[in-house]
């Protein structure tokens, strides 16, 4: 949405009906599941509006019932992949607890990407992956507790010289500010950002290259833009 989109405050109902942007069978672009086969349950609208964000999460007014994104889950997701990817937008925006739930109980892997500033109630369970992608410098501290991988986009110039990981503004009229960090021992994962021309990608990338080599972060590139699918 190259920071235009409208913000949208967290909105929990009961958690029988969300609003969806889409929802597609395609393989995991970037981040600890990269390539893996996945269901995408992208959800409507986000809290935050990063001037870098090229996702559309704004333009459906589909608003299922949790019975219906179920019952297409699994008509999209062969047998053996069982594993569902919710982003968004910013997916903790709506009541995803039923929903989650409901996948963790039949059997499926659930990744969340969040930007880790909202929270709602979710199981414990060694099949839900939170990973966190903070664009402001805090983060609900339930996030905090409950993350279990970090993922930053990285900007050439931008980057703190003491831990390799971002130093810059994302919000229209914010200061420049240190990133949210994790505050306890988790994988770490650096990506470029898309900034629209192969030189200064080229140099977002050689960035992450260097950041990964000297702190032990692990470099993810947007696969599916490479691969060119959905
Ligand atoms: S938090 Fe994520 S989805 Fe929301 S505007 Fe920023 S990059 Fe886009």
């Amino acid at each position: 949405m190259l920071g235009t989109n409208p913000l949208r405050p967290q909105e929990l109902e009961d958690g029988t009906q969300l609003w969806v942007q889409e929802l597609f069978y395609t393989l995991q672009g970037e981040g600890p599941f990269a390539g893996r086969p996945a269901v995408f349950l992208r959800l409507a609208g986000c809290n935050l509006c990063c001037y870098f964000c090229d996702t559309d999460f704004e333009s459906s007014q589909w608003h299922p019932t949790l019975d219906e994104i179920i019952g297409k889950i699994e008509g999209l997701s062969p047998a053996p992949t069982r594993f569902v990817v919710i982003t968004g937008g910013e997916p903790f925006r709506q009541n995803i607890t039923p929903l989650v739930t409901t996948l963790l109980e039949k059997g499926y892997a659930v990744q969340i990407e969040t930007n880790g500033t909202l929270w709602v109630d979710l199981p414990e369970h060694e099949d839900l992956h939170i990973v966190v992608s903070p664009k402001t410098g805090k983060l609900n501290e339930n996030i905090r507790r409950r993350a279990t991988h970090y993922k930053y986009v990285l900007l050439d110039g931008a980057i703190d010289d003491s831990d390799g990981l971002p130093l810059m503004y994302t919000q229209p009229d914010a200061k420049v500010a240190r990133l949210a960090r994790p505050d306890r021992r988790l994988p770490v994962f650096v990506m470029p950002m898309d900034s629209g021309s192969d030189e200064a990608n080229t140099r977002n990338t050689r960035a992450c290259v260097e950041t990964s080599k000297r702190f032990g972060y692990t470099l993810t590139l947007q696969l599916h833009k490479i691969l060119n699918i959905p």
